[in-house]
């Protein structure tokens, strides 16, 4: 997904400016008062020495008593001694505030998948817009982390201006004597007029050309974002252990090498970032170097003359050089900040979008009845279904009853509906037609979360922590031990448990902790059904929750299914067959229908039907 190249209207991006800094302060008020008192206590402080230097450099030339002298320099000495104190203080402070503040700040965007309706989470439309964000910030740091850095510059901007005012207007008021001849030309108004023009102008133009050249980068933030993903990529190939044995043994390397020494690639000498900056990216930020010479130069002029005529003593020419670049400086990062800001804004607006994308899913309210005798019931009631943006419908009039405590068993070919019928009876999709109901009240009506404790499931792309392993069956820093033991137990791990000397507390991948253990696929796949029987719901629902097992684990966990779903309705799909004829009822789907229910006794004697000709086909494999 691209950027809109143009930039928006200053008004539009003072707008998402504005809507971020809100976010962020409401977000981490600490945070945000911690870095901005310290950039006003950095903004201003300076000029604390400045005018207190100047003082004593106005004693010292006017020759006055050793005592005032005396008092200016431990002044000098205990005014920065409290600067400096004080704002090592902030520093810290700041830093505390700050420490995780980048990594939480992408809590906002994993806030908003976990809470969209899924079947947008699910969508290549959201990944791609939430792709664009993350490659953008990795790239060059646009989007809303940046918004810290932009109020911070405004604060030091504002403060440093205040400032810097404040001790250099009397440069202006403060008039040469009349008795100096020629230089009383500086007391001219239409000189002063002039003078205050150009250092206006120099000051505004010089943070204009900046920003002009860093426009260049933000309108071609996506070619900079390819850049940096084809770097992460190619650059770091060599650390991909997944991926080390296949690099190897094609020598997919020396691609990789024909990248990194493409001379037009887009960050190197002849691409095109280079390119930019031999030529109006670099003129721009040339120019706006130059100016800020120019400026300097003037001010010295300036100063230098009305100290020649004699409008002030030489200290004030310290004090007046040093505040007087100070104003122009902040008057420039304002200016500079404000452009960065609109760069910004585009990356801002599609964060926005991203936080903005609606619930459209009705979102019930009704609780849903805590039954010791898990007495649930779930019928499917003319159930069809389409995948959003597709005209075919993946369920077509599913209509069929979960009895209590009964294992039913789904099956069927690739592509038949199996996992739609999961997703939909998980709510992740409502029906297009039709309706779902649990003790005969549509699913809809319930609150989500209530209705979705009742379920616990294991889906074929489960996801386990490089954390502790009774924490990844627990899901929990707390837990009962016993319970986590018992349920990997029943989830077919107990012969590799008693071999992990730390027990629950192994940690899983080495991510975390070297002494981390390497799980094989199938003992993550028990783990993960250790998971589902730890949350101890009334439905449970196992998707090819043995794809990854070795056969004779696989016929474990078939043989002990009933002690270990219990009193649960359990809903367990599978292309196996021979994985299913543990279960009272099984459903055969075709192409998003049910075309068969029934035992495997009862479906495997009807030679016509589609559960027969897949029992055949797969038993003939068993067979050999
Ligand atoms: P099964 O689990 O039996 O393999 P699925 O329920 O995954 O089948 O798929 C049923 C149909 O829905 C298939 O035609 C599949 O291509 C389609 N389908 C699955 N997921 C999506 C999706 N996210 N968007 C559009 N079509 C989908």
């Amino acid at each position: 997904m691209n950027i809109d190249k143009k930039l928006l209207s200053w008004r539009e991006a003072w707008r998402l400016n504005r809507r971020a800094f809100s976010l962020l302060y409401h977000r981490d008020k600490k945070a945000v008062i911690s870095r901005m008192a310290g950039m006003v206590w950095s903004a201003l402080t300076p000029y604390v020495g400045i005018y207190l230097s100047a003082r004593l450099i106005s004693a010292l030339t006017e020759g006055a008593d050793v005592t005032v002298i005396r008092t200016l320099v431990l002044l000098n000495l205990l005014s920065a001694a409290v600067i400096s104190l004080t704002g090592a203080f902030l520093n810290k402070w700041k830093n505390t505030e700050s420490s995780t503040l980048f990594y939480r700040n992408f809590q906002i965007y994993t806030e908003k998948m976990m809470t969209m309706d899924f079947a947008d989470a699910d969508s290549s439309r959201i990944h791609a817009m939430y792709s664009t964000i993350k490659q953008n910030y990795q790239g060059a740091g646009w989007g809303i982390n940046l918004s810290y850095r932009h109020m911070e510059k405004l604060f030091s901007a504002i403060f440093t201006f205040s400032g810097g005012a404040a001790l250099t207007i009397s440069l202006f008021t403060s008039p040469v004597p009349d008795s100096a001849g020629g230089y009383s030309v500086l007391n001219s108004p239409l000189f002063l007029l002039m003078i205050a023009a150009l250092m206006i102008a120099v000051t505004c133009l010089s943070p204009m050309l900046a920003n002009k050249a860093e426009s260049y980068i933000a309108v071609n933030a996506d070619q900079h974002s390819l850049g940096n993903r084809l770097f992460g990529f190619f650059g770091l190939l060599g650390f991909e252990n997944d991926l080390a044995a296949d690099v190897r043994i094609y020598r997919q390397d020396v691609l990789c090498y024909r990248f990194s020494n493409d001379k037009n690639g887009i960050f190197c000498s002849k691409g095109m970032f280079a390119r930019l900056a031999r030529g109006p990216m670099g003129l721009y930020k040339a120019a706006s170097s130059a100016l800020s010479v120019v400026f300097t130069g003037a001010v010295y002029v300036f100063v230098c003359l009305k100290a020649l005529g004699g409008a002030f003593g030489i200290g004030a020419v310290s004090q007046y050089v040093a505040s007087i670049t100070r104003l122009s400086k902040s008057i420039g990062g304002l200016i500079q900040t404000a452009g960065e800001m609109r760069n910004n804004a585009s990356f801002l607006k599609l964060t926005f979008d991203f936080l903005d994308v609606p619930n459209r899913m009705y979102q019930g309210s009704l609780t849903v009845e805590k039954r010791i005798d898990r007495d649930y019931e779930i019928e499917f009631r003319n159930v069809s279904f389409k995948y959003p943006g597709s005209d075919t419908n993946a369920l077509k009039n599913v209509s069929m009853k979960f009895k209590i405590g009964q294992r039913l068993a789904v099956v069927g070919m690739n592509g038949s509906g199996k996992t739609t019928f999961i997703k939909l009876l998980c709510r992740l999709y409502d029906p297009t037609e039709g309706e779902i109901l649990l003790n005969g009240v549509n699913i809809k009506k319930y609150d989500y979360r209530e209705y979705m404790s009742v379920f616990s499931i294991v889906f074929q792309d489960y996801s386990l922590f490089a954390y502790q392993l009774g924490q990844n069956v627990a899901v929990s820093v707390e837990y009962d031990r016993e319970q986590a033991k018992q349920c990997l137990e029943n989830a077919g791990f107990g012969q590799r448990f008693s071999e992990l000397p730390e027990g629950l507390d192994t940690w899983l991948y080495k991510e975390f902790n070297e002494d981390g253990v390497e799980i094989s696929g199938g003992e993550s796949q028990m783990i993960a059904l250790a998971r589902t029987l730890y949350r101890d719901a009334p439905f449970i629902v196992l998707d090819e929750p043995t794809a990854a097992l070795d056969p004779e684990a696989e016929f474990e966990v078939y043989t002990r299914f009933d002690d270990i779903v219990e009193d649960k309705t359990a809903v367990y799909i599978s292309h196996r067959l021979a994985s299913c004829r543990f279960c009272d009822v099984i459903a055969v789907f075709d192409h998003g229908q049910i075309i068969q229910q029934g035992t495997h006794e009862e479906l495997v004697k009807d030679e016509k039907g589609k559960y027969h000709q897949l029992w055949y086909a797969q038993a003939q494999y068993y067979n050999e």
